[in-house]
């Protein structure tokens, strides 16, 4: 068996920069990723360019059962920290929108990074590397990990593997699945950052507006639950587009999402200031809405007619539907669309400063695999880098 300080079991984000770190730190670390290549999802992730992280990231912009576990590693990692490093490997990048940086090139440059970190600090990694077994010797503290390449034996093992989102790409429950052996609780794991699906009568309704894409604030229920104002897209299986990955990681199953189409206008002052026009509501609508949009929304709940054949309270109605159309998704598309996995190892189980389990020393969780989970926009990274930094510093 050979000896190790630290094993990382997962070669993604989160593993590789806790690898860096410790390497740094003098600790002799090996890396296994059971996949043929490391960082995967960080080749995919942001259309190709990797949305590293976002200069506005707060704890605000990541959900969890305790929204206070986050805050300690992200302030000891920051935004500006990971930039400078991006800085440091030559790579150039770009603010998309909304604080979201991009590599101008590929997220390629980004895997390059983590290598050439790994390389300096004397990372090992080892890739095609399936993990049968972990054992803990409960007199010497130690680990050891029974793989397809051989046992490997350290002092601290760090869980890095990630949600379930996208099994093609190398996800697992392996995490999971460690968690519970060593009788960690588990936030149910469920789809994150995800398209939600509609029921058949609805999508039968919807139907024809397949492509269109609206700017809306859209909102659920949840003490937590921000409201997102960003773009809505109908697709033939349900609702997608930013705004909808956003509250799709706040949503609560049976209940409904409220879409506000018009968040500027005072809808009721407008219908009533257009009642002397003679013009039917749907054109009036097109003047704010897609005009498909229009016409099917007012063959869901009003038909068109002139604005003047409306009662006050009937325009009262229609305003209060327009600022809070209410849509009750059947359902998520389910891990194999999910950007993230939201809920994982229960943040009570953690110390917020090493990501250590309270009860089993020397055995860490970082990343995806945490209940942590970050908006759309390079919080997830953020997060990645945060708490695998945090570990790092402590394995
Ligand atoms: C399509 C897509 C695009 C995304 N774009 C962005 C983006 O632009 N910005 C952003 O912030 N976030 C983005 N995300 C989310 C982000 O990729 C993840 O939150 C982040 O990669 C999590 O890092 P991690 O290291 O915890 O897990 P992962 O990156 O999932 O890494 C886990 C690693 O563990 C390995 N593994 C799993 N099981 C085992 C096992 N049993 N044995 C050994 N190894 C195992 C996996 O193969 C993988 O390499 C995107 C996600 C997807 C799916």
């Amino acid at each position: 068996m050979s000896n190790w300080d630290v094993i990382v079991i997962g070669g993604g984000a989160a593993g590789l920069f806790c690898a860096i770190q410790a390497g740094k730190r003098g600790r002799k670390v090996l890396v296994l990723e059971h996949s043929e290549t490391i960082g995967r999802k960080i080749g995919i992730s942001g259309g190709g360019r990797c949305n590293f992280t976002n200069i506005y990231t707060t704890p605000e912009n990541f959900t969890s059962a305790n929204p206070h576990f986050c805050k300690s590693a992200l302030a000891r990692y920051t935004p500006a920290d990971f930039i400078s490093l991006v800085e440091k490997h030559g790579i150039a990048y770009h603010e998309k929108k909304l604080g979201q940086l991009f590599c101008d090139g590929s997220s390629q440059q980004i895997i390059d990074l983590l290598l050439r970190e790994c390389a300096a600090a004397g990372v090992e990694i080892r890739c095609g590397c399936q993990v049968h077994e972990v054992k803990k010797d409960p007199n010497a503290g130690s680990f050891s990990v029974r793989t397809s390449q051989g046992t490997f034996g350290s002092s601290s093992l760090v869980i890095a593997t990630g949600g379930l989102s996208i099994a093609p790409l190398g996800a697992t429950d392996f995490g999971y699945r460690i968690a519970r052996q060593f009788g960690l609780k588990i936030e149910e794991p469920r789809p994150g950052l995800v398209p939600l699906a509609l029921t058949s009568q609805m999508l039968k309704q919807l139907a024809k507006l397949s492509g269109v894409s609206l700017e809306a604030l859209v909102s659920c229920a949840g003490k937590d639950a921000p409201k997102f104002r960003e773009n809505i897209l109908i697709t033939h299986r349900g609702l997608s587009g930013p705004a909808i990955l956003q509250i799709s990681s706040y949503w609560q199953r049976g209940t409904p999402i409220s879409i506000n189409l018009l968040p500027d206008e005072d809808v009721y002052e407008l219908l009533k200031s257009n009642q002397g026009s003679g013009i039917e509501l749907a054109n009036l609508l097109a003047r704010w809405l897609p005009k498909r949009f229009a016409q099917a929304w007012c063959e869901l709940y009003a038909a068109s007619k002139p604005l003047k054949q409306y009662g006050a309270a009937e325009l009262r109605d229609l305003a209060q539907k327009l600022h809070s159309m209410q849509i009750t998704p059947a359902g998520t598309e389910g891990f194999k669309k999910a950007e993230v996995t939201a809920g994982g190892v229960a943040t009570t189980e953690l110390s917020s400063r090493t990501m250590e389990a309270k009860g089993v020393p020397g055995l860490y969780f970082i990343g995806e695999v945490v209940d942590v989970t970050g908006q759309l926009g390079g919080y997830n990274f953020q997060w990645a880098w945060a708490s695998g930094f945090a570990a790092g510093q402590f394995v």
